[in-house]
C-alpha cells in the first residue's frame, strides 16, 4: 500500500518538477549577460565586473530584496594586485658543481599571489607532503632543519589523513612551515592531483592576482618565495641528494611515507613584481525575515560572479567566459531570490549575495564573511553554488558538507519528495568543500553545504564531469555555445530554493554535527 502511494505522489512529483520555459529562458538570459564576450571574463576589479555586479543588483531591486550593504546593494573590497615580470625574473639551482635554471612557465611556475622577496639564495630541504595534522601525530616537519629554508614538498593526501583535517591543514601550510622557519616553499605538482594539465595552467600563469589590501587577511604573508614544479621537470631538484624524484612518486603512489632530507645546494630566486589598489564589490540583497524574533538571524546564499578575464589566445580566443564558471551559479542565486521573494520571505531573513574574487582566492566571501554587512553572529547558515555542472539530467543532488552538519536534513526534505537522491561527494580527495566560498563561512564557525547536480563515481556523468574539466574548467571554451542541459539546471533551482525555504524556516539553530571536524571554529554562543 505504501509504495502504491509513493508512485502515486512521484507520478504528481515528476510533472511538478519539470522546468517550464519561461524558467528556462529566464536563467539561461542571466548567463548569456554574464559570460557574454563583451563582459571580457569578469576579471575582478574590472569595469566589467562592475557592470555584472550592477545587473545582479538591478535583479535584485528588481525581484525586491532590500539593499544589503548600506544604502545600496554593493559591499566595496579593496584589493591590491599582484603581477609578474617573468622577463625580469629567475629560478636557478646553485650547486658546486654548476648553475642549473629552471625554466619558468615549462618548469616552474611563481605563485602570483604571494609577495615574494626581489631576492632570496638559501638552502633546500625536502619535507615530503609538508604537513603538518596534529590531530593524527603527523608531521613532516618532526625533527627537520627547516630555519631559513626554503622547504620543498609534494602535494597531495599523506597516506591516513582524513580528506577534511587534509584541506584545513593544507590550506593553512604556510602557517606552520613559518611557524617552524621556512622562509619560503616549492610545492611539486603531484601528478594524481592535476585536474587541468601542464600546459594549461602554464598559459594561465600571468593572469594578475590579488590579495585583500587588509594583511591580516592574507594566509601567505611572509612568504619570500612560493613556486610549484612541473613533476616531468622536478628530477632536477634531486641530484646529488641521494634520493630520486621517481623513488618518491613510487613511495607516494604505494601509500608509503616519504622520506625528508636536505636537498644538495641552494634555490636562487629574483622576483620581479608589480602591483596596484584596486576596488571590486560584493552584490547583497536581503530578504528580510517574516518571524518578530528569527528574522534577526540570516542565512546567507552565496555564489562567485568573477572570473578569470582574458589570457592568451587559444584558437583565436582570449576570453574566459566562465559560463559556467560561475555565471550559472550567480543566475541561480537570482533565481533563487526570485522563488523566495515570491514567498514572500521566510522566518529567518536571507542574504544573496554575489561574491567578487573567488577565482583570486575566496577572497570576496573571506571579506563577506570577516566584515559582514548583517551582525556576524547573526548569520546561522551558507548555502554556495560554484559550477554546479548542469551536463546530463538531473536525478541527484551531490553535496559537499553532507556528512559535516545538520543542514543534510533540509537538504533532504526538500529533494527526497523530488524523488532525488542526496549524495556524498564522490571525489572526497578534491576537497571541493573547502576550495569554495563556503569555506570562507566554515573557517567562521558557520555550517555550510555546497551543491551540484549529483553523480556517481565512475559512472557516465562522471566521466562526463571530468571531460568537462579536462576541456573547459578554467579555459576559454566555458562559454556559452557549450551543451548546457538547462532542463536539469531549472530543475536544480526548484530543490536549491527550497533547500533555502527549509534553512530558513527551521525552528533550530543550523549545527555542526558533533563529530565533524569544522565544529572547532564555532564561535561559543549560547
Ligand atoms: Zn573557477
Amino acid at each position: 500500500m505504501k509504495r502504491i502511494v509513493a508512485a502515486v505522489l512521484a507520478l504528481f512529483a515528476a510533472p511538478a518538477m519539470r522546468a517550464q520555459q519561461p524558467d528556462i529562458d529566464r536563467w539561461w538570459a542571466h548567463i548569456v549577460y554574464l559570460a557574454d564576450d563583451r563582459m571580457q571574463g569578469r576579471q575582478t576589479g574590472s569595469k566589467e565586473h562592475r557592470e555584472a555586479a550592477n545587473y545582479i543588483a538591478d535583479q535584485f531591486k528588481k525581484i525586491g530584496l532590500k539593499p544589503g550593504a548600506g544604502g545600496g546593494y554593493l559591499q566595496p573590497v579593496k584589493f591590491v594586485t599582484r603581477t609578474l615580470d617573468e622577463s625580469k625574473s629567475s629560478l636557478t639551482i646553485v650547486r658546486d658543481s654548476g648553475e642549473e635554471p629552471v625554466k619558468l612557465g615549462d618548469e616552474a611556475m611563481l605563485n602570483i599571489r604571494v609577495k615574494h622577496a626581489p631576492r632570496l639564495e638559501t638552502s633546500m630541504v625536502f619535507v615530503g607532503y609538508g604537513l603538518t595534522v596534529p590531530e593524527m601525530k603527523y608531521d613532516d616537519l618532526a625533527g627537520q632543519d627547516v630555519k631559513g629554508k626554503v622547504v620543498v614538498l609534494l602535494t597531495g593526501i599523506p597516506p591516513g589523513i582524513p580528506a577534511p583535517l587534509y584541506a584545513h591543514y593544507a590550506t593553512n601550510r604556510w602557517h606552520a612551515l613559518q611557524a617552524a622557519g621556512a622562509v619560503g616553499g616549492v610545492a611539486i605538482q603531484n601528478p594524481k592531483g592535476q585536474d587541468v594539465p601542464w600546459e594549461r595552467q602554464m598559459q594561465n600563469r600571468l593572469i594578475p592576482q590579488m590579495v585583500l589590501e587588509d594583511p591580516a587577511l592574507d594566509d601567505n604573508a611572509g612568504q619570500q618565495l612560493a613556486a610549484t614544479v612541473n613533476p616531468a621537470h622536478a628530477e632536477k631538484w634531486f641530484t646529488g641528494s641521494g634520493h630520486t624524484f621517481q623513488e618518491i612518486m613510487e613511495l607516494a603512489n604505494a601509500g608509503k611515507p616519504l622520506p625528508k632530507f636536505p636537498l644538495r645546494g641552494k634555490v636562487r630566486s629574483l622576483i620581479s613584481m608589480g602591483g596596484e589598489p584596486i576596488t571590486s564589490e560584493n552584490v547583497v540583497g536581503i530578504l528580510p525575515g517574516t518571524d518578530p524574533k528569527l528574522k534577526n538571524e540570516y542565512v546567507v546564499v552565496t555564489a562567485h560572479f568573477d572570473h578569470l578575464g582574458v589570457g592568451n589566445p587559444v584558437n583565436g580566443d582570449a576570453i574566459f567566459n566562465g559560463a559556467m564558471d560561475n555565471a550559472s551559479g550567480a543566475a541561480t542565486l537570482i533565481e533563487t531570490a526570485a522563488f523566495a521573494a515570491a514567498k514572500k520571505g521566510f522566518k529567518r531573513s536571507v542574504a544573496f549575495v554575489a561574491v567578487t574574487a573567488e577565482e583570486k582566492g575566496l577572497l570576496g566571501s573571506k571579506y563577506f564573511a570577516t566584515k559582514p554587512t548583517v551582525p556576524a553572529r547573526s548569520i546561522v547558515a551558507n548555502l554556495n553554488t560554484d559550477m554546479f555542472l548542469p551536463l546530463f539530467p538531473l536525478k541527484s543532488l551531490v553535496a559537499q558538507g553532507l556528512e559535516e552538519s545538520d543542514l543534510a536534513g533540509d537538504l533532504r526534505a526538500a529533494a527526497e519528495p523530488a524523488g532525488l537522491e542526496v549524495l556524498t561527494d564522490p571525489e572526497p580527495e578534491r576537497n571541493a568543500f573547502t576550495r569554495s566560498d563556503q569555506y570562507s563561512f566554515i573557517r567562521r564557525g558557520i555550517p555550510a553545504l555546497s551543491l551540484k547536480v549529483g553523480f556517481t563515481k565512475d559512472s557516465p556523468e562522471h566521466e562526463m564531469v571530468k571531460k568537462w574539466r579536462t576541456e573547459r574548467y578554467h579555459a576559454v571554451t566555458d562559454d556559452l555555445s557549450q551543451p548546457v542541459d538547462k532542463q536539469a539546471a531549472v530543475e536544480f533551482n526548484k530543490i536549491y530554493a527550497k533547500v533555502v525555504e527549509s534553512v530558513a524556516n527551521r525552528s533550530t539553530r543550523p549545527a555542526w554535527n558533533s563529530d565533524s571536524f569544522f565544529k572547532r571554529f564555532a564561535p561559543q554562543t549560547h
